[in-house]
């Protein structure tokens, strides 16, 4: 019998435990699989609250369809049923400019000509095809290498804010190539951003299997923890809730993982699924370059308040997705997704549920406040912005201390070192979204990799191929 041990509940702990326990099954081989989470409950960012008849997500409003892991995840667990698309409302997008929210057309030639951008900013996208590409390869930040393809208006007035939407970072700190890794691909192919989108469009009409491809916003009638719940639910891998790890230790073949109090439980594999920082802090002592390396991926706290209206407020909500707040405007808010109209059904009869989100790189102090004064900084704005009179008939607000991992430049430096360490200590992984993507569907992916990944491992170990196969089958 061997022991694997997950460190961390979090989507991605969870879809290793899974994938880990069903291709030890379909292998025949022996593997008692415990995940083991610090919190009462599963789901880690992905944690969806029910209060009254109000439903609200703490982190993920969902994943992209793009990314085909989540629903492959969700067929096998039994629950694809309840996979919901994003509504028609999610097609209309808003940018906050001087306190006034204005609609950014999705359509790339209505979006020109709306007058989001100077003239001269408008000619400059239309000359990105002439713009050359840099042959030096060096790492630029998201910032620097849309400035230099689409010019410093485009940078500035919408990249900046919607890296604030997704990262909750700043633009100009993080790596173009480690954050977004499929422009600078398509520079260095097609010489332009552009040309490479255009060919890769007519290539997939041309290979034409007829399917659109799923891109848009996707989660789970049931709320986005729905997944990790029906796999744990699955009964096929053991569950310690209320379990902190405080270290876990190499050993002669094997490793041991110490809970705080003391407790120590073996293993022959470690996927240590949780923050760069908290894996960290569990193998400090005796892989001291290894958390060092990984202690310099920045958490910047992030809250997230729900606010729910109903009456005449709920009238005067837009249809749309949301609304970015650039940090040239006054708010402290960095901007607001209409949650009941992208996925209708979460809110009591004619209610509308919007969610505001604050902090971020810009703001790490709001780490410090409590989330009932943050809550009443979130109302004021909201309704200020949307124009409600009213307070929320509900509010929910979460403080997450440590929230997203940011991608700064050195990012891609950073894993390349994480990963020759790692090689060097057989049966430890990595899961999690701090390296290889930090989306909801990324940190799936990860620990469905990580799971098949360890399995091979044993089965190989198993088989007498030795410690060096066993480096072998983690390059990445
Ligand atoms: C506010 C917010 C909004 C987001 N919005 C989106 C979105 O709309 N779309 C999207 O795709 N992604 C979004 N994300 C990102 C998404 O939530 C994450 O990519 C994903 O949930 C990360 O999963 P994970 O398993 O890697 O880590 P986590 O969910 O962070 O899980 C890590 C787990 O490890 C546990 N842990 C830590 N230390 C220990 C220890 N010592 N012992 C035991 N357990 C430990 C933690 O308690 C936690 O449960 C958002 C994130 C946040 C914070």
């Amino acid at each position: 019998m061997k022991r694997m041990v997950v460190v961390g509940g979090g989507i991605s702990g969870v879809a290793a435990a899974w994938t880990a326990s069903n291709a030890a099954e379909e292998k025949g081989l022996e593997v008692e699989v415990t995940l083991v989470e610090k919190d009462e409950s599963i789901g880690g960012k992905a944690k969806t609250v029910f209060d009254s008849e109000w439903m609200v997500e703490t982190g993920p409003l969902g994943f992209l369809g793009s990314e085909p892991t989540v629903e492959e995840l969700a067929t096998a667990a039994g629950i694809s049923d309840t996979l919901t698309d994003a509504s028609s409302a999610a097609a209309h997008r808003f940018i906050a400019r001087n306190g006034v929210m204005k609609e950014v057309p999705t359509n790339p030639l209505k979006f020109l000509f709306s007058g989001h951008l100077s003239p001269f900013s408008t000619l400059r996208i239309l000359g990105e095809p002439l713009v050359s590409a840099t042959s030096e390869g060096g790492e630029e930040s998201i910032w620097e290498f849309c400035a230099r393809r689409f010019g410093k208006g485009v940078a500035d007035r919408l990249v900046h804010p919607m890296v604030l939407g997704v990262f909750a970072g700043d633009a100009s700190q993080i790596s173009m190539k480690a954050a977004f890794p499929m422009l600078p691909e398509l520079e260095a192919e097609h010489g332009s951003v552009i040309k490479g989108l255009i060919a890769k469009a007519q290539a997939a009409k041309k290979s034409g299997d007829g399917a659109k491809p799923k891109r848009g916003l996707r989660t789970f009638s049931g709320g986005i923890q729905s997944l990790a719940d029906a796999m744990i639910k699955s009964g096929k891998f053991a569950v310690r809730t209320s379990s902190c790890v405080e270290k876990i230790e190499p050993r002669v073949n094997g490793w041991w993982v110490v809970l705080k109090g003391g407790q120590a439980m073996k293993a022959d594999s470690v996927v240590m699924a949780s923050e760069a920082f908290a894996t960290a802090d569990a193998l400090a002592t005796d892989m001291p370059d290894l958390a060092t390396t990984l202690r310099e991926i920045p958490y910047p706290p992030v809250a997230v308040i729900g606010l729910g209206y109903t009456g005449d407020d709920a009238k005067r909500i837009k249809e749309g997705f949301g609304v970015l707040i650039p940090r040239t405007d006054r708010f402290r808010i960095l901007g607001v997704t209409w949650d009941s109209k992208v996925f209708p059904g979460r809110t009591p009869k004619e209610g509308v549920l919007v969610r505001a989100m604050m902090g971020g790189t810009y703001d790490p102090m709001l780490g410090e406040m409590d989330e009932g004064e943050i809550a009443q900084i979130a109302q004021k704005e909201v309704g200020e912005l949307m124009g409600l009179g009213g307070s929320p008939s509900f509010v929910h607000t979460k403080l997450w201390s440590n929230a997203i991992p940011q991608y700064d430049l050195g990012h891609i430096a950073r894993v390349a070192k994480v990963e020759k360490l790692i090689a060097e200590a057989p049966g430890l992984w990595i899961a999690g979204n701090s390296l290889y993507g930090s989306s909801f569907g990324k940190a799936a992916a990860r620990g469905v990799r990580v799971g098949n990944e360890v399995i091979d491992w044993m089965e190989k170990r198993g088989a007498g191929s030795g410690e060096q196969g066993a480096v072998q089958q983690k390059a990445h």
